[in-house]
């Protein structure tokens, strides 16, 4: 069996990684693995900053466990996060941070935190301008294969409404309504989340990749 571990402390992105790719791995975070060095997030797209991540623990993985114990282990680390048309593209990159960058600190903020700062900014922004989009990239990287890792990206369009709803998922869920549906992320089932959104639709191309690789079945598959 592949171990596939899963580059983050945030237990909603490992539930949802871990019910969308099913039993093709065991599974292993960073919570069970204590000690991973803080990566520095310095890349200015999602996919540079995946990529950073997935390849930094990959390394102190293979130094603290040796090729024997790391053989058939993959590191696989998402980055994600919100770019709104009315800013620019911000918080793109920046979103787990966005309010703290206004205090000059590098650490996250809370996620109320975020949303707060993000109202405020778009106070004056009518509706039709409002679009925005989750952006996702996953960086597969084999431990000790010297291989260049895997990259995976997805996309799920949609617009910021001008207040809170819903108390499912994390991060800005509450105000994000995405194409075609009326409820935000946050009044949807963590079911219904994943059949549409950014990160579903880049573990969909890592499932397939890994059904290819592996040559799982697809009866493999977690049906909702
Ligand atoms: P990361 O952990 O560095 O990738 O930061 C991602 C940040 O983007 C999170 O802290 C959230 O603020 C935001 N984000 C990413 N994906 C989602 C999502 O599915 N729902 C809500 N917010 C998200």
């Amino acid at each position: 069996m592949k171990t596939l571990v899963i580059a983050t402390r945030n237990a909603h992105k490992a539930r949802e990684i871990q019910t969308f790719l099913g039993n093709r791995f065991r599974y292993l975070t960073l919570r069970e693995l204590s000690g991973a060095p803080p990566i520095d997030e310095s890349g200015t797209t999602f996919a540079e900053n995946a990529k950073l991540k997935s390849e930094g623990v990959a390394c102190w993985l293979l130094l603290k466990r040796g090729t024997d114990r790391t053989q058939a282990w993959w590191v696989l680390a998402d980055d994600s996060g919100l770019e709104v048309d009315a800013l620019h593209g911000d918080p793109g990159v920046r979103s787990a941070r966005f309010a703290a960058t206004d205090v000059q600190v590098s650490a996250n903020a809370p996620d109320a935190a975020n949303n707060e700062k993000l109202l405020r900014l778009l106070a004056d922004t009518p509706e039709e301008q409002r679009t925005a989009r989750f952006r996702c990239a996953l960086s597969l990287t084999e431990i000790g294969s010297g291989l260049p890792s895997q990259l995976f990206e997805g996309v799920c369009d949609g617009r910021i409404l001008a207040g809170p709803r819903g108390t499912n998922g994390f991060g800005y869920d509450p105000l994000f309504v995405a194409d075609g549906f009326s409820t935000t992320f946050a009044e949807m089932s963590s079911a219904e989340k994943s059949v549409i959104s950014h990160r579903a639709k880049a573990l969909d191309g890592l499932r397939c990749w890994a059904d290819r690789r592996f040559g799982l079945a697809s009866h493999a598959r977690v049906t909702h």
